[in-house]
């Protein structure tokens, strides 16, 4: 809060990227200081390395500074205190955070202090997350990942408690955190959710004021939604967004009409969510045309409003690095082209079917990587399943499985892939199976893609192909 409020910019900094490219995101945004942990410096001191002349403030518990470095306490002792707060234009920047992409390079996005109070008001409404003074929040998600899903301002704006993880993200500890903190609302992406399900079931009664998650960043797994409310009484709000959206862009609140329990209340709350009040949603088919919301029709979502970025950090001057692929994210009339591809219903309910570059295109038709994942995951064998596209000579690209499975449990492709008829259509169900023992993930927990495809196409994955 200090660094917005004094004017500055708050730049927070992904420590699980590689040294290089944190080095080239510090270098790009042009960080003048950094504020780091010493718990992290064995993480950090390779990044320094490769810096210029940068002022580094360690915060240390024991005065022992690494060379060069300033301690932060001291530098926070010896400035001046202010009775008032600078008055900042509105529109100015007050926080950036770079994108986790897994195609080329990080893009920054500068957020400034009108975007993220608007973004905080509109994200904690009552059909949205529903914050209050009297929740206990619990943000699973880092700060890198944009702003922590803006959660630490949406609070403060609101008044609810805060508890921060620390380094510890294991189901163990997250749940000795739910309940030792007495959490009542926790954020994260599903691979967080999916490892603390299975804990909660070995150990069953273990929170009782936690009442809702908010899950995004990735499709919340149907099948995982359904079995937190069916077996804890646990809320899951699904929510859709990207670093370019501040982060929230829809939740999925079902509206009060529909009965609870019903197929259509968990189609509703299966889905991506309702886009929020100040986000306007445009689908754009493949030919260019605009498509209808009639929760049927597909094409790729665009997106403005006043949280969502209108460009990409230094994107247009002579220190920009992609520029002509920054620049094809925005349309010439001024969306936002996220590169999700889904439908919207006739009450501005989003369902992602794909991001562009994962969705299988076979034989001229798409294919739901998304769908195909959903499905498997509701196996009870299946702890975790991506699905990416192979080449196939026939067909030009058909869907390969990779499936992790839960403990202690065994099943065969064959078994599968009959579990699959009736969820899926016929010819969308995968011939290629391979068991792996965990699905590789980027930096901020979702399944990593072109890792997958990289091992299928160097031949590491020991694939049984069915007829
Ligand atoms: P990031 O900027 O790292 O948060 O990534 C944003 C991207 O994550 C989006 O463009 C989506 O492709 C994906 N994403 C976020 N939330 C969801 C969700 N609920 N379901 C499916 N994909 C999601």
């Amino acid at each position: 809060y200090g660094v917005p409020g004094s004017g500055a910019v708050l730049h927070t900094l992904n420590i699980r990227l590689h040294a290089e490219e944190l080095a080239y995101i510090i270098n790009h945004a042009g960080d003048s200081a950094i504020v780091v942990d010493k718990i992290l410096w064995p993480l950090f001191a390779p990044v320094r390395d490769r810096l210029g002349d940068i002022r580094i403030l360690v915060i240390d518990d024991d005065g022992d500074l690494p060379p060069g470095t300033l301690s932060y306490e001291q530098v926070v002792a010896s400035a001046t205190p202010r009775d008032v707060l600078p008055d900042i234009d509105e529109r100015a920047a007050a926080v950036m955070c770079y994108t986790s992409g897994t195609t080329g390079r990080s893009k920054g996005v500068l957020y400034s202090h009108r975007s993220m109070v608007l973004h905080a008001l509109a994200s904690g409404l009552p059909d949205c997350l529903n914050l209050r003074e009297s929740d206990v929040a619990l943000a699973v998600v880092p700060m890198f990942h944009v702003n922590a899903w803006g959660l630490p301002f949406a609070c403060a704006m609101l008044g609810s408690s805060q508890v921060m993880p620390g380094p510890c993200l294991d189901a163990a500890s997250i749940v000795e955190l739910l309940a030792g903190e007495r959490v009542t609302f926790a954020a994260g992406v599903p691979t967080i959710w999916h490892g603390v399900l299975r804990y909660l079931d070995e150990h069953p009664g273990m929170t009782d004021t936690c009442y809702r998650l908010m899950v995004g960043g990735s499709a919340a797994p149907p099948a995982m939604i359904k079995a937190y409310q069916d077996r804890h009484d646990i809320e899951i709000i699904h929510g859709w967004g990207m670093t370019e959206m501040s982060p929230v862009g829809t939740l999925a609140i079902p509206p009060s009409a529909v009965e609870k329990g019903s197929d259509e209340y968990w189609r509703y709350r299966s889905a991506q969510g309702r886009l929020l009040v100040g986000v306007d949603g445009r689908l754009m088919g493949p030919d260019g045309s605009e498509q209808p919301w009639d929760g049927e029709s597909v094409g790729e979502l665009e997106v403005r409003g006043p949280w969502i970025t209108a460009s990409y950090y230094l994107n247009g001057t002579e220190n920009d690095t992609d520029k002509d692929e920054m620049a094809s994210k925005f349309s010439d009339d001024g969306w936002l082209r996220t590169g999700d591809v889904g439908a919207l219903t006739p009450d501005g309910f989003l369902i992602l079917t794909d991001r562009s570059k994962d969705v299988i295109k076979s034989g001229g038709e798409w294919i739901s990587s998304v769908d195909l994942e959903n499905a498997l995951m509701g196996h009870p064998a299946v702890k975790e399943a991506s699905v990416v596209g192979v080449p196939d000579d026939k067909w030009g690209e058909r869907p390969l499985a990779s499936v992790v499975l839960a403990d202690g449990q065994s099943v065969t492709p064959d078994e599968l892939s009959d579990n699959l008829e009736g969820k899926v259509a016929h010819w969308q169900v995968p011939e290629r199976w391979a068991f792996i023992d965990e699905v590789p993930k980027t930096s901020v927990g979702k399944f990593d893609k072109k890792v997958l495809r990289k091992r299928y196409a160097d031949g590491e994955l020991d694939v049984k192909q069915l007829n």
